[in-house]
């Protein structure tokens, strides 16, 4: 086996991982990234650009559907659905090979093959052993396992991004994301969709208010959703499968063609070897400081999905490789906020948050004033047939800073990012609704939403 000396390695080439190579490459350090699938990871090959070809279509039946709104007579639209995911492939195809040129104008050695630790400072790939004063862990992320008896049944975002045949009936196990997101292409498309989740809300972690709005349009669109529910046992039956589940202490069953895992994502860190690299660790979770940096291994770093505390979206991950990167050049001195990152889930149409919930605020004992607006008779709703337009803003009543923004609707999934930017740098509510926007637009309503 041989023994190569190089300054950094990096594990995993996804957003988090490109976006170390950045700063320490530009310092004049040798760098090696190990990549066991696609360079780009989840998001661009498996994940976000994907997903959105898929949302796009299904706002695009969106829009047909609300077209005689406007006075427009279309038929009964036909989606082609193994044409659509040609299109999706299609749009994604060249990103592995456009990231592997450009790391090698970037000077980084790309290395195929599973990582693992070989020691405190060294790492093991095929028959190479890499010594490195810098070890990155940048592995992202998979779907939570869940303990379910026949849970093997169940497929994740990975293939309903690849099978060329829509199923006529879905189940999702978990109300998260990505049962929101899929769920709204699936039922559009004409699939009959039904999410089970386990906790009182879908979407746990956003506004109390704008899931209930998002729940009543997916209702409406025929997802049949129950909350509190527990998933006993995923079973074959009649050439489908069949979910056995609790629901007000009730057993009952449920039929589909497929069933989903969506109950989010856990750190992808379990294979790694992290004890022969001294990386505490636990329950899939490595122990990290304020830095990203490992609390046991000074040399090892974690940023993206890998990280166990922050939400696993791509710009973070992009974000905290970049923190990660800078601290590898100068020490450890920074730290990630993730008080001002926008985040959207894209159902047709979208929940767009940043920042705070109602509840979340409250609890933290912060005096606010909630300005929230049901926006469907506004004019821009109105022209543009809006079936859910809704607004909620956070404002601190002693210093008038926005401390959260929630949309469903209304271009929510744009607006967010004005909010977005004004907690970042400290733009007041008072602040925005002076300036003077261009109308007619759905930005030109935040003035009336504060
Ligand atoms: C279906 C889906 C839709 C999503 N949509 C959005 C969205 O709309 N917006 C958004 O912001 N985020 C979205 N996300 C989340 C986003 O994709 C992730 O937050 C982001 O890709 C994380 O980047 P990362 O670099 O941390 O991990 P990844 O991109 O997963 O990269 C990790 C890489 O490490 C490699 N690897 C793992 N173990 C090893 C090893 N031992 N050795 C070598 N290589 C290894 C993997 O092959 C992978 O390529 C979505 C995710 C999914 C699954």
């Amino acid at each position: 086996m041989g023994n190569e000396k190089v300054d950094v390695v990096i594990l995993g080439g996804g957003n988090a991982g490109i976006a170390v190579t950045g700063p320490v490459r530009r310092a004049g350090m040798s760098v090696a990234m190990i990549e066991s699938h696609d360079l780009g990871g989840t998001c661009p090959n498996r994940g976000c650009t994907p997903k959105k070809v898929l949302v796009a279509a299904g706002h695009a039946l969106h829009e047909i559907e609300r077209a005689a709104v406007h006075q427009i007579s279309v038929g009964q639209p036909k989606l082609d659905w193994a044409a659509l995911i040609d299109r999706e492939k299609h749009v994604i195809k060249d990103i592995p090979a456009n990231l592997a040129r450009s790391m090698a104008r970037r000077d980084v050695e790309v290395i195929k093959g599973h990582a693992i630790f070989a020691a405190p400072n060294a790492v093991r790939v095929g028959d190479r052993r890499l010594e490195a004063r810098h070890i990155v862990i940048a592995t992202g992320s998979k779907p939570r396992p869940l303990p379910i008896d026949g849970a093997e049944h169940m497929i994740t975002s990975d293939e309903m991004l690849t099978e060329r045949s829509l199923p006529r009936s879905v189940i999702f196990v978990g109300g998260g994301v990505i049962s929101l997101e899929f769920g709204h292409v699936y039922a559009r498309a004409g699939a009959d969709v039904a999410i089970l989740e386990g906790l009182p809300q879908l979407l746990p972690v956003m506004d109390a208010d704008a899931v209930a709005r998002i729940q009543i349009e997916s209702e409406r669109i025929g997802i049949r959703v129950k909350t509190d529910v527990r998933v006993e046992r995923i079973e074959p039956a009649n050439g489908r499968l069949r979910v056995v589940f609790f629901y007000k202490g009730v057993q009952h069953t449920a039929e589909a063609d497929r069933v989903i895992n969506g109950a989010g994502r856990v750190a992808n860190v379990d294979r790694l070897e992290l004890a022969a690299g001294n990386v505490e660790h636990a329950h899939g979770r490595v122990a990290i400081d304020r830095h990203l940096r490992s609390t046991s291994n000074p040399q090892v770093y974690v940023c993206g999905d890998a990280v166990p505390i922050s939400p696993q979206l791509s710009p973070i991950a992009t974000y905290e490789g970049d923190i990660v990167g800078r601290n590898i050049v100068e020490g450890p001195t920074y730290t990630p906020d993730y008080d001002s990152m926008a985040t959207s889930v894209y159902t047709v149409p979208a929940l767009a948050a940043v920042g705070l919930t109602e509840a979340a605020a409250n609890e933290k004992g912060l005096g606010i004033k909630v300005h929230c607006n049901d926006m469907r008779d506004w004019f821009s709703a109105q022209t543009y047939a809006e079936t859910v337009a809704w607004s909620k803003i956070i404002v601190h009543q002693a210093t008038d800073r926005i401390l959260g923004a929630h949309f469903v609707g209304h271009a929510g999934q744009e607006l967010v990012n004005i909010f977005g930017l004004a907690m970042r740098f400290g733009i007041t509510a008072g602040q925005i609704k002076d300036y003077v926007y261009a109308y007619p637009t759905f930005s030109s309503d935040i003035k009336h939403m504060l």
